[in-house]
């Protein structure tokens, strides 16, 4: 990190830039009320920090000792607020993405969508390309469902949300919905997470579930190095230990919001659905969630999940959903 002077002019910091730049590194530049800070992205053998250090306007030259430092709270000290429509996430108002695991048809995301509105959900979800552990399983409807979502998305004035689950789907998921979501499963895929970053649209970065927090943000980390700031983490669960998946299906790791929120400036969210995988327990760590400082959740929620295709008994219905987002509201006011 070059920490420029309080004082240091525009010519000062293009100066320093344009030295780096030459060098073959590429640069993120965090321009904060009092101070601006030029953050190094490449291999910082190949500049000379004594060098960078006697230039005009230079502060200090402060060498980064973590593995990521681009999503750093230490690099950049204001919480990243990401504006979405109407939508204002991580300013202090919790926000609620629902809507189907997958999106089944027409009729079933309009009418999830109309519940989860009226619920009070802000932001709409529904898979159009499914991961699924089995070949055999509902894949999901691809681009018929994209167009589904967004047509429910339009019509109840909700933005939209789905996953993309590789890289040949970046374009096309793109061009119906308003924030790109890479799954559990792909949080190490470096390709894709540079793919996504690139549509300029935000991010929502679930963390595996066998990934430590380092990894975590070492990963999110790739997309800020694409120049997308707009990165939302999602804590899902990890991997039970002991006898597994007896009572859950995951264990949802709430010490990871605020240790998250610490390290980082990035709006910090939770999905007690997946990482419960229950019904019954999606309100109760709904509630630990918000009172943790989560700035929204994830919750599955559908019209009918009896019949649902995928994830079935971990849905909520509307009524579930308002009763969660009524008591989540309250917790934050408390808080
Ligand atoms: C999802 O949110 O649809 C999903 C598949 O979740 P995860 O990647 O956390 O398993
Ligand atoms: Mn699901």
């Amino acid at each position: 990190m070059i920490i420029m002077k309080r004082d240091a002019t525009d010519e000062q910091i293009k100066r320093v830039i344009d030295e780096i730049l030459c060098c073959g590194l590429r640069v993120d530049v965090s321009r904060g009320e009092f101070r601006t800070i030029i953050g190094l992205i490449g291999d910082e053998k190949r500049v000379s920090f004594d060098h960078l250090a006697g230039f005009p306007g230079v502060k200090e030259v402060q060498p980064v000792e973590s593995k990521y430092k681009l999503v750093s709270r230490e690099y950049h000290p204001d919480s990243r607020i990401i504006k979405v429509g109407d939508v204002v996430i991580g300013g202090g108002e919790p926000v609620f993405i629902a809507g189907p695991c997958a999106i089944e048809g027409r009729e079933q995301m309009l009418k999830t969508a109309e519940e989860a509105k009226s619920a009070g959900a802000n932001i709409l979800r529904g898979g159009a390309f499914k991961p699924r552990s089995s070949v055999h399983s509902f894949q999901g409807l691809h681009e018929e469902g994209l167009k589904y979502l967004a047509e429910a998305g339009e019509k109840f004035n909700m933005p939209t949300i789905t996953e993309v689950r590789g890289e040949g789907q970046v374009e096309l998921v793109a061009q119906y919905v308003d924030i790109l979501q890479i799954g559990a499963r792909n949080m190490y895929n470096q390709d894709l997470l540079e793919a996504v970053a690139k549509m300029g649209k935000p991010v929502l970065l679930k963390r595996n579930f066998g990934a430590g927090i380092e990894e975590f943000l070492c990963f999110a980390e790739y997309i800020v190095a694409q120049g997308n700031k707009d990165i939302i983490l999602c804590e899902r669960g990890l991997v039970p230990i002991g006898k597994g998946k007896e009572y859950t299906r995951y264990m949802l790791d709430l010490s990871a919001v605020p240790v998250l929120k610490k390290e980082t400036y990035l709006p910090v969210f939770a999905d007690p659905s997946h990482g419960t995988g229950r019904r019954d327990l999606v309100e109760p760590m709904s509630r630990a969630a918000i009172a943790a400082g989560a700035d929204g959740l994830m919750i599955e929620t559908h019209c009918n999940p009896q019949e649902a295709l995928c994830d079935s008994q971990q849905m909520v219905v509307g009524n579930e959903l308002k009763r969660i987002i009524d008591i989540c509201m309250k917790i934050r006011k408390i808080m």
